[in-house]
C-alpha cells in the first residue's frame, strides 16, 4: 500500500514549488505552480491557475458584450474568491 503524502498549503509566492495540497480545489498531491490571481500570495494548482485566467476572461467578455448584469457578475466574482473566506 503507498502512503499518503503529507498535505501542506504553502502561502507565498516565493514558497518552493513542491506537489502538494491545492487550496483553492482541495486536491492532495498537486503540482502547486501558479500564484493565485485573486489574492496575488496563494499557490494554487495548475489547472486552477488555468480556470482563475479563464474566469477573467469570460467576465472581461461578459462585460464587453453585455451578456450579464453586473449583479451577475459581482455574485460570479463573489463565488469565484469564496475558496478564500
Ligand atoms: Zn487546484
Amino acid at each position: 500500500m503507498n502512503e499518503e503524502p503529507s498535505a501542506e498549503v504553502i502561502k507565498g509566492a516565493s514558497a518552493n514549488i513542491t506537489y502538494t495540497l491545492c487550496p483553492r480545489c482541495g486536491e492532495e498531491d498537486m503540482y502547486v505552480d501558479c500564484l493565485s490571481r485573486r489574492d496575488n500570495k496563494t499557490m494554487i494548482c495548475t489547472q486552477c491557475g488555468t480556470m482563475e485566467a479563464m474566469f477573467d476572461l469570460s467576465i472581461q467578455r461578459y462585460t464587453r458584450l453585455g451578456q450579464k448584469t453586473e449583479k451577475e457578475i459581482e455574485d460570479m466574482k463573489r463565488v469565484e474568491r469564496a475558496w478564500l473566506d
